[in-house]
């Protein structure tokens, strides 16, 4: 139980468009054991709104890939549960709802701009790095007439409308107190123009769903938080409580990426016949919980856990992580 009284709940919600990675299992260890060691529940959800991007092998896979590091869950697509389907691509009816209300709500409005029109206002200094510039509000002050002019020519996406005046503030519980001004990021999609409805609608709409407390995922989805906060507070629910696990980083200092070499954990497994143990260990250490490298399973980790432990925003793979992980190099002594 949480402070508040709630159960607490956190999940894994992974995109199945590609192989988990040393990042991903890092950011899944720690929602793990920030969970576990409270005693509450985890949902595992597969994020595939995306079915060009997403393939079924790989949606397979991910459980299994998970449950070999270790991880385990109490509802999900394998094993069902109160709030299922656990799956975004069969969800469409439960975001059309939320799309409905936030529409009568005046808060959404159509966007007609194409690639080319965002492109040549990229010239905007600012943006959420995972989108690119922020939106300049071309369509939010159209006429009727100029919308139904050019409803002619092609189908609008649907934009959630944020308020510039706004300023997003939230007690990250790696990154700490963070704000964001509700003008940084601009107006953001919630429907596609194909029709594919949007990671950060679909987000919020089945965190509320499934009555997660405690939202742990990449850094990367940092600066998503402002426009997951407006959608909360749009729909009147309370928002969980978040925090950004650190970005993997090569030596290089660049983001971690198969340039560094076999990042995916089928491929440590398979090619260098790397122990799960072995990798949660690795992980552990990378993330300050540990301060040398040692084969552990998740749930070694869980009575000791501290959240607060993990306080970068980044972390850096050693040259000879291969070596360390592989247990070929065992100079490092603390
Ligand atoms: N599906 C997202 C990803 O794979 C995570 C979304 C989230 O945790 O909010 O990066």
């Amino acid at each position: 139980m949480a402070s508040n009284g709630k159960r607490v709940r956190g999940r894994f919600a992974p995109t199945p468009s590609g192989r988990l990675h040393l990042g991903n299992a890092l950011t899944a260890l720690l929602a793990w054991l920030q969970i576990r060691s409270a005693g509450g529940e985890i949902v595992l959800r597969l994020e595939d709104l995306d079915r060009q991007r997403c393939k079924p092998e790989l949606a397979a896979l991910l459980p299994e890939e998970l449950k070999w590091l270790g991880l385990d869950w109490d509802e999900g697509p394998d094993v069902g549960g109160p709030h299922a389907p656990y799956e975004q691509s069969k969800r469409t009816a439960q975001y059309e709802r939320i799309l409905d209300e936030l529409l009568r709500q005046g808060r959404l409005y159509p966007c007609y701009c194409s690639r080319a029109d965002l492109m040549a206002a990229a010239s905007a200094p600012h943006g959420l790095d995972a989108e690119g510039p922020a939106y300049p509000g071309t369509c939010r002050t159209l006429t009727a007439a100029e919308r139904a002019e050019r409803a002619l020519r092609k189908t609008p996406s649907l934009r959630f409308a944020m308020d510039e005046r706004a300023t997003y503030r939230f007690a990250d519980g790696i990154a700490g107190e963070t704000a964001f001004s509700g003008a940084g990021g601009g107006d953001f999609v919630v429907r596609r123009a194909d029709g594919i409805v949007a990671y950060q609608l679909a987000v919020v709409a089945d965190d509320i769903e499934m009555e997660i407390t405690d939202v742990l995922r990449g850094w990367d989805l940092l600066d998503s938080t402002p426009r997951q906060l407006a959608l909360y507070e749009a729909l009147g629910s309370p928002p969980p409580r978040f925090a950004h696990s650190p970005l993997l980083l090569g030596a290089d200092g660049s983001r971690l990426s198969k340039r560094h070499g076999a990042v995916s954990l089928s491929e440590l497994r398979e090619r260098f016949g790397v122990r799960s143990e072995r990798i949660v260990g690795f992980l552990a250490w990378l993330a300050g919980l540990r301060d040398r490298i040692e084969e552990l399973k998740p749930a070694d980790l869980v009575a000791s856990f501290d959240l607060a432990a993990v306080r970068s925003p980044s972390a850096t793979l050693p040259d000879a992580w291969i070596d360390l992980l592989t247990g070929k190099d065992k100079g490092l002594n603390f």
